[in-house]
């Protein structure tokens, strides 16, 4: 009995002592592993929720509209909301077919940065069975194509990088370079691609580089002697064109 409860004791006394370095080692590996994880979600929420970040990110979106197999010009430019002149669009066009996105205002940063948002600095509407763009013209789903005999019922469809979607457009958060287009078709008519899909956005920097090269050539076609050299205005400019592109 004795001997017994001395052993016990003994291994009362023993465990807490041999136990306290892997406790605390345990302890403090959870720690670097929470705290890790809390990390990593913080870091990927952020980048997620926040992009396109205001006065930080300028994306692209090609956006084309299809109106019974014929697409609408580009969107006017405009740089400023429609119904308040001095409100500046952060979403907004330049004319050249592209959804310029590079935000102002956390209004229309991150998960604001829609094709609504875009719409509505337009000045202009779409919802799931409807749109009203800058033909002027409401289209409607039930709406027809083509006339008399050809007549068929159109529906209002979109679609993203050639894949249909369901919805409403202007609920649709535009990622950069995504080429969206919007149409009244008849359902079993294809969208296409929107002529602005590639396009290259006018307020980037290749732009001065392309205009750069056709401005000087005519220069020296125009500065060289007027006619009597046939040689030199026929050698020059061929050099200087044919090496452009
Ligand atoms: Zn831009
Ligand atoms: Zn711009």
């Amino acid at each position: 009995m004795a001997k017994s409860s001395r052993v016990k004791r003994r291994a009362k006394v023993r465990s807490p002592r041999r136990n306290r370095g892997p406790v605390l080692w345990y302890v403090l590996t959870a720690l670097v592993v929470v705290v890790g994880v809390i990390a990593i979600v913080a870091f990927r929420d952020d980048a997620q929720a926040e992009a396109p970040r205001a006065n930080r990110d300028h994306w692209h979106a090609a956006f084309g509209v299809n109106v019974c197999g014929t697409w609408l010009p580009n969107a006017p430019e405009f740089h400023s909301a429609a119904d308040n002149a001095n409100v500046t669009a952060g979403v907004h066009s330049h004319g050249d077919g592209l959804i310029h996105i590079h935000p102002y205002v956390s209004a229309e940063a991150g998960d604001n940065a829609t094709v609504g948002r875009f719409l509505e600095y337009g000045g202009w509407s779409a919802d799931r069975d409807s749109f009203e763009v800058w033909d002027g013209q409401v289209h409607r789903t039930g709406d027809e194509c083509g006339e008399g005999d050809d007549a068929r019922e159109a529906v209002v469809r979109w679609e993203v990088n050639g894949e249909p979607h369901e919805g409403d457009i202007s609920d649709y958060k535009p990622a950069d370079g995504d080429v969206i287009a919007l149409a009244l078709l008849p359902e079993d008519e294809e969208i296409g691609e929107p002529p602005s899909a590639g396009n290259t956005p006018v307020d980037l920097a290749p732009q001065p580089g392309v205009t750069a090269p056709a401005e000087s050539a005519p220069a020296p076609t125009a500065s060289s002697v007027p006619d009597a050299s046939a040689s030199t205005s026929s050698t020059a400019p061929a050099g200087t064109s044919t090496s452009t592109p």
